[in-house]
């Protein structure tokens, strides 16, 4: 067993932030250290913080972001395009897309991919919700922002069955050569891919 070097206070910070992507025990250390060297200027507002998020933030009805108000920010915009609708398994893939300012449309957010191997079927996902708002008459295009993985795949190609019916657009991401990308370092699936979908110059 490790050796305590603070009271237990502090050995339960250090624990709570080596639970947090990307922290291990080591950096967890150090962060915690950060902290407490700047209590004032950072761990003050870093706790008011964290007690205004645990009280106000929901998951958004309609889409399933994550904000402080019910429908979210997104949702309640007026000029974003309610004929679009754009599919993503988790709230990161969401906030990734708003940062490149990718698309004007809505979102919906499956809350996972299919992994039959894990365990997680259709009926741990979103999936019924977006079919029943594909069938908004204003809906048009269903975009389909899942990962290029073998799980956001066969997610891709199931929820694209059942909205056949629906009477909307389906489409996908490309896969291909990425943006300052040299062909020498791709990956031969990602290679092939990019050539399957070459686009007219
Ligand atoms: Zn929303």
């Amino acid at each position: 067993m490790a050796i305590a070097v603070a009271g237990p206070e502090i050995e339960r910070l250090i624990q709570l932030l080596a639970r947090l992507p990307g922290l291990g025990p080591r950096s967890a250390r150090r962060a915690a250290l950060h902290l407490i060297k700047k209590r004032e200027a950072l761990m003050a507002p870093l706790s008011a913080a964290l007690q205004v998020a645990i009280e106000k933030i929901q998951v958004c009805k309609v889409c399933g972001n994550i904000d402080t108000q019910d429908p979210c920010t997104v949702c309640t915009d007026p000029r974003r395009d309610p004929s679009i609708i754009v599919v993503v398994a988790d709230v990161a893939d969401l906030w990734a897309l708003e940062r490149a300012s990718a698309t004007n449309g809505q979102y919906h957010v499956l809350g996972a991919t299919l992994s039959p191997l894990d365990g997680v079927g259709p009926q741990d996902l979103t999936i019924d919700a977006l079919v029943a708002r594909a069938h908004d008459p204003k809906v048009t295009e269903i975009i389909l922002a899942l990962n290029a993985t073998v799980d956001g795949q066969t997610t891709a190609h199931y929820i694209t069955d059942l909205l056949q019916e629906a009477g909307v657009k389906v489409t996908r991401l490309a896969h291909g050569v990425p943006v300052g990308g040299e062909l020498d370092y791709l990956d031969e699936g990602t290679l092939s891919a990019a050539m399957r979908q070459r686009t007219l110059f």
